[in-house]
Order: C-alpha cells, then sequence, then structure tokens
C-alpha cells in the first residue's frame, strides 16, 4: 500500500505514518516529492487495511499496490533511478558500454584485453574470476587470483570493474575487489544471495533467469532492494527458446515491458543473448535503440583461445567500431555514451 500525505505535511505527521507502519511489524519508505509526500508499506503478507491509516493527521489517501514487487515497481518511485559508478551513470540519458573477456584466464590477457576496451571506449571492464559452468570439466575461473588479476587491470586503465559472486564464499571475496557485483542468470533466484547482496553498500547488476518471467525477474529484485541496497541494474541475457538459431533469445520486448514496469536501469548482454559474433554489434545497436541502458559485451582477442565462450566474443577492433556508431545513434536519441 502507498499512503499519500496532504500537501506540506508535518514532520510530526509523516512520523506519525511511520510510527503506525512499524508497529504493525511492517517497513515505511518515504517517498519525498516536490510539494508532497508518499509513503510505502512492505512486509505485508496480506493487504493492509486502509481504515487503519485514513484517519491519521495528514493522511490524503491510500493506494493498494497490487503488483508482488514494490520498491522495484513505478508505483513507489515513478521516476527512473540514476547512479554512478566509477564515472559511468546508469540512469536516464546514459548509455554504460561495458567489455571485457567472459573469463580471467591470465595477466595478460585480462590487461590486454582491458586495455583494448578502454582504448575502443568501454566504460566498465567486465570479466568473470568465478564461472558457473554447465559442465563440471570446463573451466571455472581463476577465483581470488582472478579478482586480482582485474584489480590489476582496473588499475592500469581506469576502468571500474563488474565480475560475478557464484555463491556466499565468493561473495565475501568479490565485494572487496568489484565495483559492481553481477548475480549471474543461474543465481537470479538464489534467494540467500540476493538476500546478502540487498545488505551491501556496492552496486549490483541482477541478470534474468534463463526461464524467468519478468514478474520473477522484479521479485528476485525486490529482495535486493527491500535489504536496503538501491544500487541495481537489471540485465536481460536472453531467455530458453525452442530455436536453436541463436544460444538464446533477447527478450527485447522484454526489456521494453520492464522498463515500464520497473524505474531500475537496464543493461542488455547480446553477447550471452545471442550467443553468435556476427549478431552481437547489431543487437548492441538495438539495445541502444530501444532505451535500454547500457550493454555487457564479450571481447577478446583471441577468440579461438579463450577458454570460455570464444564463439561469442567480439574482437577489440569490432568493439571499438561498435562504439563509434553508438556514439552517432546515441545524439538523436538524446541519449550519451559514457566515457564520450
Ligand atoms: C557471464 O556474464 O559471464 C555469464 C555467465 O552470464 P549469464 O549468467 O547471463 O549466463
Ligand atoms: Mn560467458
Amino acid at each position: 500500500m502507498l499512503i499519500l500525505m496532504k500537501q506540506n505535511p508535518t514532520k510530526e505527521q509523516v512520523d506519525g505514518v511511520i510510527a503506525k507502519i512499524k508497529s504493525m511489524g511492517y517497513s515505511a519508505h518515504l517517498i519525498p516529492g516536490e510539494n508532497d509526500v508518499a509513503i510505502g508499506i512492505t512486509g505485508n503478507q496480506g493487504a493492509v487495511s486502509a481504515d487503519e491509516f485514513t484517519l491519521l493527521p495528514g493522511v490524503k489517501e491510500t493506494i493498494p499496490v497490487t503488483k508482488p514487487y514494490k520498491l522495484a515497481g513505478r508505483a513507489f518511485k515513478s521516476s527512473d533511478t540514476s547512479f554512478t559508478v566509477g564515472g559511468a551513470t546508469f540512469g536516464p540519458g546514459h548509455f554504460v558500454v561495458i567489455g571485457g573477456p567472459c573469463a580471467v584466464e591470465s595477466e595478460d590477457q585480462t590487461v590486454r584485453i582491458a586495455r583494448a576496451v578502454k582504448a575502443g571506449g568501454a566504460s566498465m571492464l567486465r570479466g568473470g574470476a568465478y564461472k558457473p559452468r554447465s559442465n563440471p570439466y570446463s573451466f571455472r575461473g581463476m577465483g581470488v587470483d582472478g579478482l586480482k588479476i582485474l584489480a590489476t587491470a582496473s588499475k592500469e586503465t581506469g576502468l571500474p570493474v563488474i565480475t560475478e559472486a557464484l555463491d556466499m564464499e565468493s561473495l565475501e571475496k568479490v565485494y572487496e575487489y568489484a565495483d559492481v557485483i553481477q548475480i549471474g542468470t543461474r543465481n537470479m533466484q538464489n534467494f540467500s544471495l540476493l538476500d546478502a547482496v540487498g545488505k551491501l553498500d556496492k552496486p549490483v547488476m541482477l541478470k534474468r533467469g534463463m526461464s524467468a518471467t519478468i514478474e520473477e525477474w522484479l521479485q528476485a529484485a525486490e529482495y535486493i532492494l527491500s535489504g536496503g541496497n538501491s544500487k541495481l541494474i537489471l540485465c536481460e541475457r536472453g531467455v530458453r527458446s525452442f530455436d536453436t538459431n541463436t544460444r538464446n533469445l533477447v527478450d527485447l520486448g522484454g526489456v521494453l515491458a520492464v522498463r515500464q514496469l520497473s524505474h531500475l536501469p537496464v543493461c542488455v548482454d547480446p553477447s550471452h543473448g545471442t550467443g553468435k559474433r556476427h549478431m552481437v554489434v547489431p543487437m548492441s545497436r538495438a539495445a541502444l535503440a530501444l532505451g535500454a541502458n547500457s550493454v555487457i559485451i564479450d571481447v577478446h582477442d583471441r577468440p579461438k583461445e579463450a577458454l570460455c565462450d570464444g564463439p561469442q566474443a567480439i574482437l577489440p577492433e569490432e568493439f571499438a567500431d561498435l562504439v563509434k556508431v553508438l556514439r552517432l545513434l546515441a545524439a538523436p536519441l538524446g541519449m550519451h555514451v559514457s566515457g564520450s
């Protein structure tokens, strides 16, 4: 439920409503506007009775919120969320290009590619140190050594780093090194991990589960937001499809849907989404054109030697050309590519 206060309510009136909410065992979220104030209620299992609030001093009206996600939806917060990480702004009017290898393989490989994506116009470096792999015999990442390599690459290039936490153990380490903590598609409903990152003071990117509905995705986001962490980016990385021409099906309509339902910035992963190098550039252009806030792209200078996901990695030259085109496309759309 959302409680709208009369114009310019006094502090006592607002505090009175918050105290009432807390006395019922729920959480109160203050949503200040220019002249008015709204207070959102979370933590309730069923509907909250409006009668409890309509007679309190300063209350104008109560609005039931029927969606199962509240903090992630636009009912509690209609304006787009915006925050900056290492100079890159995730929010309206900005487009953040993230590039780097799927996996950290060695210091030489990561620093080489980090320099290349920096020169090509990236605003953030990606690279997995803990890799969720379908097959246990595949390369599963360098762990803490990989995180240290990312720190070196970040220092060399000035790029902030996004990297994945797989579980509670890796989260502790990732928290130390990452600028943005990535929660992968396989962990979208790992509720203890979502609770844990919700309590942290570092931005999180939550990838959509490969078979998750948008409502499930937003409820997963709600776990993180309700823990107090409001710096959250959603990432569409493709969903399972009956067709095998692409690795996954990038749900571009879903990006539009989630942008309408939620105020959170949305990133598109055209690499994991398509699994095919030749589709990454056009899909990235599409992401910008339809109003996403960011793309996260696998880049490798020796994709044939890549230990993970080589077929979907674009070359540094292709990446640089793509960023040039994104800058041109951004201007007439009233957007700005971060770092340019
Ligand atoms: C990744 O970005 O490295 C990754 C494993 O992505 P996803 O979780 O979308 O498969
Ligand atoms: Mn990958």
